[in-house]
């Protein structure tokens, strides 16, 4: 366990990627969350459920998909199918086809066969709550448990996908190129109250005005809080690449 001290020590050690100091990054985030807030009173999860087992197969479905298209398919399957067991029992094969439109049938099909299979066998049939049960479900990362944990079970979570990612950085929140040290970084500046709706506008925010390729930096709320509202989006501050990844750490780098 940390002691009172290196917690401290960690605390006055975490600076953004433009050496604001933690209480300067709080401060300018939670304005961003204001700004967001009142431009976007109507964001929401643009998935279709009324349960968090529906809630998990839409989101297991919507990678590398539309969110449209995973409501098209999802309607009919989920007046159908209604438990964990009746869903584990649908024959592979027969899922796949059910899902075909969505992309990646085969993987998919078989996250929700095990998820759900996991689910009626060791969970009661319901989907667990918590971050370390959800992540020994097949097709379930972190960003999917915290969708489960914001919008199934009215908890807090940091979702990190690619509009999060992206605007993060542009902001400069973080400097993380990874999405679990994204949102651990996040978790630091944002209060822990606020996560699922921080998470919840920026998401917005990527749908409708800050776009990957061209941002619409002129219209945006958050512009005068934004390090990259001059550069239109460009980040000209370092950012952890990881190796992988790794092109030019100095070069100005989109999204
Ligand atoms: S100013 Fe531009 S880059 Fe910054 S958040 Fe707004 S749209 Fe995105």
């Amino acid at each position: 366990m940390m002691t009172k001290r290196a917690a401290a020590t960690k605390t006055k050690a975490f600076t953004g990627p433009l050496g604001e100091e933690l209480g300067e990054l709080r401060k300018r985030a939670l304005r961003v969350l204001r700004a967001l807030r009142k431009a976007y009173p109507d964001a929401h999860v643009p998935l279709n459920y009324t349960s968090a087992l529906e809630l998990m197969i839409a989101t297991i479905l919507s990678a590398q998909c539309t969110d449209e298209r995973v409501n098209e398919v999802t309607a009919p399957l989920f007046k159908k199918y209604r438990t964990a067991a009746q869903w584990s029992h649908i024959p592979l094969p027969k899922l796949e086809k059910l899902i075909y439109s969505t992309g990646f049938f085969r993987s998919k099909a078989r996250s929700i066969h095990e998820a759900t299979e996991d689910i009626a066998k060791f969970h009661g049939g319901g989907v667990p709550k918590t971050m370390d049960e959800l992540l020994t479900l097949r097709g379930i990362g972190r960003k999917s448990a915290n969708i489960l944990i914001a919008h199934a079970f009215g908890g807090d979570g940091i979702i990190v996908d690619t509009h999060f990612s992206r605007i993060s950085r542009r902001l400069g929140l973080t400097a993380e190129m990874d999405p679990t040290k994204i949102e651990f970084d996040l978790m630091e500046i944002v209060p822990r109250k606020r996560w699922t709706e921080f998470a919840l506008l920026l998401n917005w925010h990527g749908r409708v005005t800050c776009y990957a390729r061209k941002p619409e930096c002129e219209r945006c709320v958050a512009r005068k809080k934004c390090p990259a509202f001059e550069t239109r989006g460009a980040i000209t501050w370092k950012v952890k690449i990881p190796a992988s990844k790794k092109r030019s750490e100095d070069k100005t780098i989109w999204s």
